[in-house]
């Protein structure tokens, strides 16, 4: 008996999502905040998470965790909070509660790919509806499509990733507006956007936001979480594994959300350095950089399989995304202005002809 007898076709066909090896890279491919905690503050993690009792199941939906999420990230009163193991988890539940036979799911593309590999675990139609050739969203168009092929779920990654791009804020309205199904509006990158749906959820009845804690500094604990009405939450909540967050997790973002100021200014830092290494690529011969509200930069350079390589050589690690829709295109997180440096360097040695 071989897998592929019994292995659904469509999940055969798959590629599992890449992680590739970083070890003693200069790692700028995976949107983590570069800076570690201080060191004070590890002491003090180290200590909260020695008290935590391991031995018992975590609790599954903990009030004080809901209650300092809730407060440090504005969610709306009535609003309700759905945990996830990474905001990974949440696309999966969300996805798995929606989808019924033949039901659609419609996102812009190119997006976060782990969108359409959901919509293929669960069986959903997945509808990619292609932005514009410089990455813009046109929103027109995807609500024409909603209207003949209409989506149960909707997810849109504001910001955009790989691309960076923010959508204007009345074009999301509007689609959120028409879409006659769920939009799950994905806010990973709000740290580094500063704009957000969360204040505007109480105006949408078919709105809930995704959020994560990953991209602000916390990547290793995997926590996310979805923000809508009660009604929504109460039905994905079934579909929850049963101890989906574990306590060490729960502890380490209750203690970290207390002190959210030290992700909050290396955010900011990391938003400035951002401005910094945009101007510098984009000095670069050939190289177009394409506007960002990420922490990460998309460029476009002569030879992205080759610019890779040439990196990858000089041990550094970013995303290439060369291919039919983002050719000769590449995906760079800001990291610290040392390793940003590190990596212009060795751009500029791979740019030699
Ligand atoms: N949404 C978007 C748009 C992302 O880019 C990512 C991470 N690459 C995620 C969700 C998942 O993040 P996590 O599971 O770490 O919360």
């Amino acid at each position: 008996m071989k897998p592929e007898q019994l292995i659904r076709p469509e999940i055969f066909a798959l590629k599992a999502y890449p992680v590739p090896n970083a070890d003693g890279m200069v790692k700028l491919d995976a949107m983590e905040n570069p800076y570690s905690l201080p060191d004070d503050l590890r002491g003090e993690l180290a200590r909260v998470l020695a008290g935590v009792a391991v031995n018992r199941y975590p609790v599954p939906n903990p009030q004080k965790l809901h209650e300092a999420l809730a407060r440090r990230m504005n969610v709306p009163q009535g609003m309700e909070l759905l945990l996830g193991n990474g905001s990974d988890e949440l696309i999966q539940i969300v996805t798995l509660a929606l989808a019924r036979p033949g039901a659609v799911m419609m996102y812009p593309s190119p997006s976060f790919i782990m969108y359409s590999m959901n919509a293929t675990f669960f069986g959903m139609k997945a509808v990619p509806m292609p932005l514009r050739e410089d990455f813009s969203f046109d929103a027109t168009t995807f609500i024409t499509r909603m209207k003949a092929e209409p989506p149960a779920l909707v997810f849109i990654a504001y910001p955009n990733n790989p691309t960076g791009v923010l959508y204007p804020e009345e074009d999301v309205s509007a689609v959120i507006r028409a879409a006659p199904g769920l939009v799950v509006l994905d806010e990973a990158y709000h740290a580094f956007a500063r704009k957000s749906f969360m204040g505007r959820l109480t105006e949408f009845p078919n709105l809930v936001v995704l959020r994560t804690v990953s991209k602000l500094g916390l990547a290793g604990i995997r926590l996310g979480y979805l923000a809508g009405r009660p009604e929504w939450i109460e039905q994905l909540n079934k579909v929850r594994p049963p101890y989906n967050v574990g306590v060490l997790t729960q502890a380490a973002a209750l203690f970290l959300l207390e002190r959210l100021d030290v992700l909050e200014e290396q955010a900011a830092r990391i938003r400035a350095d951002r401005a910094v290494l945009g101007s510098a690529l984009a000095a670069l011969p050939g190289v177009k950089v394409f506007p960002s509200e990420a922490n990460f930069l998309l460029v476009r350079v002569p030879d992205a399989d080759r610019m890779d390589e040439g990196l990858r050589r000089q041990g550094v690690l970013v995303k290439n995304l060369n291919g039919p829709i983002m050719k000769n295109c590449m995906r760079i997180t800001v990291g610290t202005p040392d390793e940003n440096r590190i990596l212009l360097t060795a751009m500029r040695e791979a740019l030699q002809p």
